[in-house]
């Protein structure tokens, strides 16, 4: 039986061998085109595997009479399958010959590659093989890890979802095969897309687009590629827009995938030379001719030679990657105005300019709001929007955290959008990209953009997790749709939304007798929520205003003094304990709510806390209200100036729990103001001066057995973060509700690792 199969073996007959994904790629180098080299071990090679091992037994008898519907069960029973295959033994044999084709790769490229290992799903009758196998790819693989690569391809044919779909369709476990596709992977100093012919159809042009490094970049939307358009009959080139790029990812074999800077001459140059533009156009033709349809194509360079890393029909489009098609689509059009990408969805409608809160009742259900930035009063009018477009404000600005909150797309940080649009006008608003296009989005797309109601992907097996997954939420009306979400309790309830739609301050309600009705309202909102959840925890954050946006608030002109600094003046905790009559609304309503209304689930937490001094005044009147003394009660504060951090021991012996506030944290710990859009790149949470404080709080609330979460935007912004919160011993993450169940997943697969790497550890 063989078990290697370099590309050029196969063809596209060969799918029992090499599943699809391989034969694919066979065909592609029969038909010459540059694909990285690479070999394939046949699906007959897992079979010999799994009965020279007698796994196949076991592996049955594990899954005999498996109820997939229980998901818990399901959960367990995958991992004990998987657990099985990582931990077999290859046969010597069998491994010298994985590691021998490698050494011949290595040869005849004349060096180590990385490499990518990627499962190919096989079966005899099944239409859709890959979907039954499910897709596991491994990346940066080099020859020492080759083999336990290869294992974990196996092993993904038996993770839950995989397991729960062939039972569903009445596959047989065991006739399902896998391929592996080793391929060298490419350390592109410039990549993109290429699409064969104008993706909306309105021209024959071929369009291309590129940036430096690898090409997750322009997929991603993180930055803004070079754009050519290129005429198939003269091949000239008959549009080109080059963009500045400032970061680029980059893939090495001691770091594997980083971003790095560009060097600032390198920045505004052309990714690729004109004569490379054109060639690649050349070659994307001859690949839609031997498809004979429309391609889409995903192309690089690295050392000048030029790569096809992927090429897929424009118009066979399965259904799940949809979205991701019309995405691409709006991509390709000409942006007319640019911004920050703050809350995903693409979504048009008519242009409504605003200047301020006075003139929120212009804005219609469907319109796209513009404004220069957006406060806490303008909810109301934010909820009836399609589309937010901001002038001033970064990532986590009031505008983002709303809309992300909502899920309505919105663009923050365009510098001149109120100046540039118009009242009136139609635009598109890409939210994931920051690209504002001019007109609708059936004038953009060939395809509709999926409606409201699919774009919310149903749970269809929640996940159990050590660290708990919260979410950030301020919006009543969204509490039981959220709350039907696999999401643990509500980590941030932020209390401004709520009185701004109150809408007049606390202190105006106080002096004009209404002090009853505030506490009345804000009780209703909030018991929303916490019914809503309830068993689970809803972590209520006391107001937070800043100065400047108190004043808005009715009334708020006679009680608030004008600061040149809000963001480090008068807010937070200091207030609560300057102004016990505004704290005792709060103070009454958390009583009403947990003695009057029951619901013990909610609990406190203070905002912006810059001394122990005043988490011990706090504590003073939280001891006589009789709220510290009730054991289903817990204080939380936020960690979030850094004095918390560095003095982590001494605070930690005050407080239940800490949550992180990544956002604050982050300007103040960068000194760069997060409404900014100039600072937009320096603030970052993923600096390591940042992700050292969140260590620092992690690790130390920990020590002396504090509770510790975040909710600030840094997890729900950089998935990558998660992975570090977890390993530092994170208690609960409270994300954006859109970002959930990705979340779930990271945190899943990080406790996994972290669980097979002690395992590991200590045998
Ligand atoms: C934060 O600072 O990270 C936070 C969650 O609070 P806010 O964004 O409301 O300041
Ligand atoms: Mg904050």
């Amino acid at each position: 039986m063989k078990h290697i199969y370099w590309f050029h073996e196969i063809t596209k007959k060969n799918l029992s061998i090499a599943g699809g994904k391989g034969a694919d790629l066979g065909e592609m180098v029969k038909a010459k085109f540059p694909v990285p080299p690479g070999y394939i071990i046949s699906s007959d090679t897992y079979f010999e595997f799994i009965d020279k091992l007698q796994l196949r037994e076991k592996i049955s008898k594990i899954l005999e009479d498996l109820d997939v519907n229980d998901s818990a069960r399901l959960q367990e029973v995958s991992k004990e399958v998987q657990d099985l295959i990582k931990g077999a033994k290859v046969p010597k044999k069998l491994a010298d010959e994985f590691e021998e084709a490698y050494d011949e790769l290595t040869e005849s490229l004349g060096e180590a590659p990385l490499v990518a290992v990627r499962s190919s799903a096989t079966a005899e009758d099944l239409p859709d093989a890959s979907f039954a196998g499910q897709q596991a790819t491994f990346l940066n693989i080099t020859r020492h890890n080759l083999v336990e690569a290869v294992l974990d391809c196996w092993a993904s044919l038996f993770t839950a979802r995989a397991i729960f779909y062939r039972v569903q369709q009445k596959f047989d476990h065991m006739k399902v095969g896998i391929a592996v596709v080793i391929q060298k992977m490419i350390q592109s100093e410039s990549s993109g897309v290429m699409f064969t012919k104008h993706p909306t159809g309105e021209s024959d042009a071929i369009i291309i687009e590129a940036v430096f490094g690898l090409g997750e970049g322009i997929v991603s939307g993180m930055y803004t590629p070079d754009h050519f358009e290129i005429d198939p009959t003269t091949w000239s080139i008959t549009n080109k827009e080059i963009s500045s790029q400032p970061r680029m990812i980059h893939l090495n074999k001691k770091e594997g995938i980083k971003e790095l800077e560009v060097s600032p001459e390198k920045q505004a140059t052309q990714k690729i030379a004109d004569e490379k533009v054109i060639e690649l156009a050349k070659l994307g033709k001859k690949i839609e001719k031997h498809y004979a349809w429309p391609q889409d194509i995903e192309w690089a360079f690295e050392k000048g030679k030029m790569y096809i890393v992927q090429s897929r029909a424009v118009t066979t489009i399965p259904k799940e990657r949809k979205r991701h098609e019309d995405e691409a689509m709006v991509k390709m059009m000409k942006p007319t105005l640019k911004g920050l990408g703050a809350s995903p969805g693409i979504a048009d409608g008519p242009v409504m300019i605003i200047k301020d809160t006075t003139e929120i009742d212009k804005v219609k259900n469907g319109d796209v709001l513009v404004t220069g930035m957006t406060n806490p009063d303008m909810v109301p009018a934010m909820k009836r929007a399609a589309a937010i477009v901001t002038d001033e404000g970064g990532m986590t600005s009031h505008a983002a955290i709303v809309s992300r909150e909502l899920g309505i797309p919105a663009i923050v940080g365009t510098k001149n959008a109120t100046k540039t649009l118009k009242t009136g006008e139609k635009i598109t608003v890409d939210g994931k990209r920051g690209m504002v296009y001019k007109g609708e989005k059936k004038n953009l797309l060939i395809n509709n953009v999926p409606k409201e109601a699919e774009k919310e992907a149903t749970v269809t097996s929640w996940i159990p997790t050590a660290t708990k997954i919260m979410v950030n939420l301020a919006t009543p009306s969204e509490a039981e749709r959220i709350a039907n979400k696999d999401v643990d309790g509500v980590g941030l309830l932020r209390a401004e939304f709520i009185v701004a739609d109150i809408g007049i301050h606390p202190k105006e309600a106080i002096a004009t007798g209404k002090k009853d009705e505030f506490v009345e309202k804000l009780a209703t909102d909030v018991t929303k929520i916490v019914e809503a959840f309830w068993p689970r925890p809803v972590i209520y954050r006391s107001f937070d205003f800043k100065t400047n946006e108190y004043k808005s608030l009715k009334g708020g002109e006679k009680y608030e003094h004008h600061e040149n600094n809000p963001m480090m003046g008068y807010r937070g905790a200091m207030r609560a304990v300057n102004d016990p009559e505004v704290f005792d609304i709060e103070i009454k309503m958390l009583k009403k709510i947990r003695n009057e209304h029951g619901f013990k689930n909610l609990w406190l937490m203070m905002p912006f806390i810059r001394t122990i001094e005043e988490i011990r005044a706090i504590k003073e009147t939280l001891k006589k209200e009789g709220l510290l003394g009730d054991r289903d009660f817990k204080f939380f504060v936020m960690a979030e100036v850094p004095s918390v951090a560095l003095m982590i021991d001494e605070f930690a012996k005050e407080v239940d729990g800490f949550s992180i506030g990544s956002n604050d944290l982050t300007q103040l710990t960068l000194g760069a103001d997060r409404d900014n859009e100039n600072l937009a790149s320096t603030f970052d949470e993923r600096d390591p001066a940042v992700l050292k404080s969140l260590k620092m709080i992690i690790t130390g609330a920990k020590r002396n057995g504090c509770y510790v979460s975040i909710c600030g935007q840094a997890p729900s912004v950089y998935p990558e973060i998660v992975e570090h919160l977890v390993r530092w011993g994170i208690d609960s993450v409270s994300v954006n509700p859109d970002v959930i169940e990705r979340t779930r997943k990271i945190v899943e697969q990080t406790e996994m690792k972290v669980l097979l790497e002690n395992t590991r550890k200590s045998e």
